[in-house]
């Protein structure tokens, strides 16, 4: 069925995904005569409409991701359907436009054709500015703690202040699959394209990431008004912010990581940091990190495993350090120089050359400058070509003796 545009007193037909009546079927007169279907979408058609525009507006420059339901072959007033082919996933302002009858139903089906292909990373901002903050990470409290989590010296979840003074919330979580994560920078949030699916209604208040490997990332800011609410959302753990000096009603914000069979995870209701678990802690007015984790080398990085690696193609002109990184199996090619640092390994490892022409003495490891820096990373049966290793000069008589048994 075709149709252009829409007539005169259209009632609009975006099924607004949160909106308090989305589950009611709007009066109509057809709504008399058939079983009223729920005006919001079952999530699977959701999932797919999301999908298909690469998980923002697919309108020529506009890509916004607080995506709603748009039905238009036919429109809803005519039939109540969910039937994903006669429907498009639009930002809020589009949708209303497409209502408006803007958009012929062959523009829409180009878009919804085209939609993924012209896709970005999928960006926005929580625009919850907040004095004080309420942090419930990975089933802890954390209140007037500026870093909440801290991996090594990096900073992995934190808040830091706009100049009026309001709380902004930063999320940068080191990736062990190698795949690009959602992460936070100041409330502004991105999250890379190649996802299973992206959660982001208009209200603006959370975003839930689905990714390919069934890992999950999920924020939500939400309001309470009392330590009972806390209760209610938290049955097991709430209590413990009691007699805490909060003044409510409060802001939360509560953040999930979950990433099962990794070092680290901050689920619903547990942290759980290598074998560790932590829940049902209230942290307040800490200085330092709430949470400080210290991972063996070569975890919390990009991991490469048997791949051909240019040291100069992992570096930038800003940043030259290979933080936590894992290679295993890789052939690295200079020409670099590399210098390990922060107890970076290099084991069952071909280096390349005789001691005397790979090994570079650096009398201080701070003030080099022009040489790739591993950082905690580990090369493990990795074989290097034209790459020297800076280290300080009092480590090279153990490692060339290592060398020179080697072969
Ligand atoms: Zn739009």
């Amino acid at each position: 069925m075709v149709r252009f545009g829409h007539q005169r007193g259209d009632p609009g037909c975006i099924a607004r995904s949160e909106w308090p009546t989305a589950g009611v079927a709007q009066p109509s007169l057809r709504s008399t005569r058939h079983a009223a279907v729920r005006r919001t979408p079952p999530t699977p058609v959701i999932r797919q409409l999301r999908q298909e525009v690469g998980f923002g507006c697919p309108v020529d420059g506009c890509g916004s991701p607080y995506l709603t339901w748009h039905h238009f072959d036919p429109a809803w007033r005519d039939e109540q359907h969910h039937r994903p082919e006669g429907m498009i996933a639009l930002c809020v302002e589009h949708a209303a436009k497409a209502d408006g009858g803007a958009f012929t139903d062959d523009q829409l089906r180009t878009l919804k054709r085209e939609g993924r292909v012209h896709a970005e990373a999928a960006k926005g901002r929580f625009d919850w500015m907040r004095r004080d903050l309420l942090a419930v990470v990975g089933g802890n409290f954390y209140y007037r703690c500026p870093v909440v989590v801290q991996i090594g010296e990096r900073n992995v979840i934190w808040f830091t202040r706009d100049d009026a003074g309001s709380l902004l919330l930063n999320f940068w979580m080191p990736t062990a699959s190698g795949q690009e994560r959602a992460r936070i920078l100041e409330n502004f949030w991105v999250v890379p394209p190649a996802i299973r699916d992206l959660e982001c209604p208009p209200s603006g208040k959370r975003i839930h990431v689905h990714y390919a490997n069934g890992d999950e990332t999920r924020v939500e800011f939400f309001e309470i008004n009392s330590l009972a609410e806390l209760i209610k959302r938290y049955p097991e753990t709430g209590s413990i912010v009691r007699g805490a000096a909060i003044n409510w009603p409060i802001t939360g914000v509560e953040l999930w990581e979950k990433a099962p069979g990794t070092q680290i995870e901050f689920g619903p209701t547990v942290t759980r940091v290598g074998g560790v678990q932590i829940s049902g802690s209230f942290m307040s007015d800490i200085g330092g990190a709430g949470i400080h984790i210290d991972l063996p080398p070569g975890v919390g990085g990009l991991a490469f495993h048997d791949q051909d690696i240019v040291l100069s193609d992992m570096v930038a002109a800003d940043n030259s350090i290979l933080d936590r990184m894992s290679f295993r199996g890789c052939r690295i090619y200079g020409p670099a120089v590399l210098v390990p640092v922060g107890g970076t390994e290099l084991k069952n490892s071909n280096l390349g050359g005789p001691p005397q022409a790979i090994l570079w003495p650096l009398p201080d490891l701070q003030a080099i400058v022009g040489g790739v820096v591993a950082s905690g990373c580990v090369f493990d049966g990795c074989e290097f070509f034209n790459v020297g290793f800076g280290m300080p000069p009092d480590q090279i008589p153990a490692i060339r003796a290592d060398l020179t048994k080697g072969g």
